[in-house]
């Protein structure tokens, strides 16, 4: 058992949290969302929370842990959903929102900590000088802009710029490392691969330059239709529309909408299907036009109510904003993450809808992948026991829609990352020990782990650029 005493007095001045409960509060992310995870998870807790400020604590906090061989998992918002924050050692978790302050804005591109709240970013470079990030998770309100790199994948704005894995849509990351002199990196293009999305698993991110896009009061809208198969046409018809400006298309079943958007529920009718938008300002009398001719019923636009007090976003309905407004009523969904590869993608959703009827209820996200418009998906589960699951992800795949895991909290096989001797090579370089939030990564704990298992995965192995 480290002596937590000694190591409390080495970390003089920064600030440190021990009360059990507090702890225990910070060790916790989404991991309930699954009700397999919860089971496996529930019991986690560290053992010290560290609150860094600056670059200079967190080389610091990382040198005391190393010294004394305590794990450290770090941790910005805690909204990721697979428990990708959680301590599965115990140890110190490194929570990174005091650091939380933006550098520089350019034309372009912002520079700053990596604990700020991605909405406050948004916030404060829309003012600057007009422009927001290209794209944010749907938790943009709560999640921190290193936990989105090292945890998330894309999100609003995915429709038109694809995600975090696209070359160019992280410009630069200042990585620390877990040694006995902890060493800061400057990682750029296929390098800063190796921390993205790795689940703070080789190093801590402590400051990230992004690049900027313009920045609009988008419009919401939510347009229904009584045939869920016409809403997903039409999304897929209006999204090849190259002119209409949008930053989110989300199609979404009955009786998701109707029975679990319950402060949109005056503008829903009940037994009908989504497509839930935001849309350009300057989009919206096109968007209109358009709607009209696919025979859309336009239910709802934020630029027409009186005021949108006390009324969620449109991103907060959607990705897994879905899956959260589902779970608040009914606590026996769960969900999956699923890909639709084009260009038949639209003919595979159909297909899914009528094997799974009311089981596996569809909402899709409609993003541009490798160039290519196509969908991905959050389906709600109505869950029975884990065997069914293993079914229901099995048809999938055997229907060409691969399934990347959220009952999984180990990178390889929630299917995000692909793990690879380049990247076991990095790990090894940053963290000879093993103490950056470990249990994360089957290829560091089982050296027989199969590379090629022919999984196919989001975040591809690095040896694919090489
Ligand atoms: P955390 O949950 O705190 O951490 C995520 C991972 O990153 C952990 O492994 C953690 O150890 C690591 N980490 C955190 N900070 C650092 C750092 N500075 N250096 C190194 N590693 C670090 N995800 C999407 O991609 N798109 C979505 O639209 C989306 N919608 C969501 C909706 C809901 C309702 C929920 C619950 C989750 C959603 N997610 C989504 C998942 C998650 O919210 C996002 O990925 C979010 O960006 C994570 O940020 P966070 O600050 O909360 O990270």
């Amino acid at each position: 058992m480290p002596d937590y005493q000694q190591i409390r007095q080495e970390l003089e001045g920064i600030a440190v949290e021990d009360n059990p409960a507090l702890v225990k509060q910070k060790s916790r992310d989404f991991y309930w969302y699954s009700p397999i995870l919860k089971a496996q998870l529930d019991n986690v807790t560290a053992d010290l929370v560290v609150s860094p400020k600056s670059e200079e604590e967190v080389i610091r906090t990382l040198k005391v842990a190393y010294a004394h061989g305590v794990p450290v998992t770090p941790r910005g918002g805690g909204t990721g959903n697979y428990g990708q924050a959680m301590p599965l050692s115990g140890g110190i978790v490194l929570n990174l929102m005091s650091m939380n302050r933006i550098k520089e804005i350019h034309p372009g591109r912002v520079i700053a900590e990596a604990g700020i709240i991605t909405a406050e970013l948004d916030r404060q470079t829309k003012a600057h000088s007009g422009q927001e990030l290209r794209f944010h998770p749907s938790t943009t309100g709560t999640a921190t802009l290193g936990g989105f790199i090292a945890g998330g994948s894309g999100g609003v704005g995915s429709i038109t710029w694809g995600g975090l894995r696209d070359l160019g849509n992280i410009l630069r990351l200042r990585v620390v490392t877990m040694e006995a002199e902890p060493r800061v990196l400057e990682l750029s293009a296929w390098d800063l691969q190796k921390v993205s999305h790795a689940y703070g698993t080789n190093g801590i991110i402590t400051e990230v330059e992004m690049p900027l896009a313009p920045a609009y009061d988008w419009v919401d809208v939510i347009i229904g239709y009584d045939d869920y198969m016409d809403a997903v046409r039409f999304a897929d018809a209006l999204t090849h529309r190259n002119g209409i400006l949008l930053k989110e298309v989300a199609p979404i079943s009955a009786p998701i909408p109707y029975d679990y958007f319950t402060r949109h529920k005056p503008w829903l009718k009940e037994g009908q299907s989504v497509v839930v938008l935001m849309v350009a300002p300057h989009s919206m009398a096109p968007l209109v036009a358009y709607a009209e001719k696919m025979k859309g019923d336009i239910r709802f636009r934020s630029d027409k109510v009186e005021s949108m007090k006390g009324i969620p976003h449109a991103y907060e309905l959607a990705w897994n904003h879905t899956t959260l407004r589902a779970l608040k009523v009914d606590p026996g969904i769960t969900y999956l993450q699923v890909q639709y590869p084009g260009p038949d993608h639209v003919e595979k959703v159909g297909r899914l809808v009528k094997i799974f009827g009311d089981e596996v209820i569809s909402h899709l996200e409609f993003i541009k992948f490798d160039g290519a418009i196509q969908c991905s998906g959050l389906p709600l589960v109505r869950y029975t026991t884990e065997e069914r699951l293993e079914e229901i992800i099995k048809i999938h795949e055997d229907n060409g829609c691969p399934i990347f895991n959220p009952h999984r909290y180990t990178l390889e096989e929630g299917g995000m990352k692909q793990t690879d001797t380049v990247q076991l090579a990095f790990k090894k370089e940053t963290d000879p020990k093993g103490l950056l939030n470990p249990g994360k990564m089957i290829a560091w704990d089982n050296p027989d782990f199969d590379f090629k298992s022919g999984k196919n995965y989001l975040f591809p192995g690095l040896q694919s650029f090489m």
